[in-house]
């Protein structure tokens, strides 16, 4: 495993207007889906605690969704205090116009030492945008961290090249407010507390005219499958797999009986036997649930990148040295196509 160090630094003379706080305070945005705060932010807020001060979360949405999730975010166990902004131009979270929001926030004499979330997409769009306006860097989907609380730097691990190389990287005391995304994977989720109380404070949305992107529509896979990145059994199908129909008709059964979420690998994706929103890798989602079946992927290392910290990894495979033996925990060697109606018959009985 390669191993690289670098530090990450404001460009400009801007972060000067801020005085260095050495005491972290973070501050995280709790994101939320259907009612529901996404579980990649419970694992940001663990990470959140990892710093050592207070951690502060943000909520902002439509305002028919921020009141239940405020609720919800009340019984989080590690949450000092809430901040909470509802307004219609909320609804979709567009990076555009939630954007000013923060800016405000973390604008000259802020608390906020620290800006976390998770490594999601709506994430990946919005807080290197106000990082940038800060003129302050941005690391994204740390896998571990740590905060000299005498010096006011903070240090982080991430992985580049697929996993394949960690990355050290220093964001030192010059940097007035660290940004950091967080992959879900390396932290547990933070769970409830029924005697949790945190300040709540309601702030007042930033109306913005003149956003140049604005949300038309949204179009969401229906599945009643667990969602891929947070389910504790996943059936990965690869290009063995020779078709969508019998993608479907061989892992779906299988994956019915284990109560498991169904990824694929790309090549399966690109010849359209799976949704993109399954594919698992590099480019796709990372995952790490306690059972991940490789079924006819070989293997390859823009695949690993994305299930190789599963807890247990079983792969089929009628090729006895298909890199993928290299990572399973318990591996057979066979045609998928006799062995998974085998296999999911014995699981039925
Ligand atoms: C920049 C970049 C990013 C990428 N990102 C990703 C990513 O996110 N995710 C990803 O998966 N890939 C990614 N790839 C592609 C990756 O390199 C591989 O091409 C891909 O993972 C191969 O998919 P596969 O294992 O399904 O297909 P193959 O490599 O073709 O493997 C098929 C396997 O099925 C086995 N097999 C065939 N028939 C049977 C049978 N009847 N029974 C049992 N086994 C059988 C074969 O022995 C073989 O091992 C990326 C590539 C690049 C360059």
């Amino acid at each position: 495993m390669l191993r690289s160090i670098a530090v990450v630094a404001p460009t400009r003379t801007f972060a000067r207007a801020y005085a260095t706080a050495t005491s972290p305070h973070a501050l995280l945005l709790i994101e939320h889906r259907n009612g529901a705060v996404e579980s990649g932010s419970l694992s940001a807020l663990t990470a959140a605690q990892q710093l050592g001060g207070p951690v502060t979360g943000i909520v902002v949405g439509g305002p028919d969704e921020v009141p239940g999730i405020l609720e919800k975010a009340k019984k989080l166990k590690g949450l000092t205090s809430i901040l909470h902004s509802a307004s219609p131009q909320y609804a979709f979270s567009v990076p555009e116009i939630v954007s000013p929001l923060l800016e405000k926030l973390l604008g000259s004499g802020t608390p906020y030492t620290h800006v976390v979330s998770s490594h999601s997409s709506a994430a990946k769009a919005l807080l290197p945008r106000v990082a940038a306006k800060l003129d302050v860097p941005a690391v994204s989907d740390i896998t571990g961290l740590e905060h000299d609380a005498s010096s006011g730097s903070t240090t982080f691990t991430r992985p580049i090249y697929a996993g394949n190389a960690i990355a050290t990287v220093r964001a030192p005391s010059t940097v007035p407010v660290k940004f950091f995304t967080v992959r879900s994977t390396a932290f547990s989720a933070a769970p409830e507390d029924e005697s949790a109380s945190p300040e709540v404070k309601a702030l007042e949305p930033v109306q913005v005219t003149d956003s140049p992107t604005e949300h038309i529509s949204t179009e969401l896979t229906k599945s009643d499958r667990p969602e891929l990145g947070t389910a504790k059994r996943v059936v990965s199908g690869g290009r063995a797999l020779k078709n969508a129909e019998t993608f479907k008709k061989t892992l779906d059964p299988l994956a019915d009986v284990l109560g498991a979420a169904v990824g694929a690998s790309r090549a399966a994706v690109d010849a359209g036997y799976a949704d993109n929103s399954l594919q698992v890798g590099q480019t796709g989602k990372v995952v790490a649930p306690e059972l991940y079946m490789a079924i006819g992927i070989s293997g390859a290392i823009q695949h690993l990148a994305g299930m190789k910290d599963s807890k247990m990894i079983v792969a089929i495979n009628k090729d006895a040295d298909a890199p993928i033996f290299q990572v399973a925990d318990v591996g057979l060697v066979a045609d998928l196509f006799d062995a998974v109606p085998e296999l999911t018959e014995k699981l039925k009985n």
